[in-house]
């Protein structure tokens, strides 16, 4: 079973502190950054759906496509094709999620200034 990783503590767009406490379930702990996010980041959410929706096609067409393989059984070992398709979708994603976040970050600053010391 996956572990879903944890929200970050600080916003990644202003920086602020989400929540306070040392031990914070990852529910309670998403819920706090979901909320800070739609309320004072709504267009980065928007993005952020959009980029994460887009991943989740590439996964599925990758996937049809594998199954699509096995049912007409074409004779070939394309499993590492697949692996490298998946392997793409996940960097590429991680690429734009991390480029796209310091443009909303920078967006950001240069309406807002630096954060202060947290
Ligand atoms: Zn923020």
């Amino acid at each position: 079973m996956p572990i879903a990783p944890m929200p970050p503590r600080l916003c990644p767009i202003c920086k602020e502190r989400l929540w306070e406490e040392d031990r914070i379930s990852r529910n309670l702990a998403l819920r706090y950054y979901l909320t800070h996010v739609h309320n004072t980041h709504l267009e980065f959410q928007r993005w952020n759906n959009r980029l994460v929706w887009k991943f989740r096609f590439a996964v599925i067409v990758i996937i049809l496509a594998q199954f699509l393989q096995v049912v007409i059984d074409v004779g070939l070992r394309l499993e590492i094709i697949w692996l490298g398709l998946v392997v793409t979708a996940v960097a590429t994603m991680a690429f734009q999620k991390r480029r796209g976040t310091g443009r909303f970050r920078r967006s950001w600053m240069e309406e807002h200034g630096m954060p202060s010391k947290q």
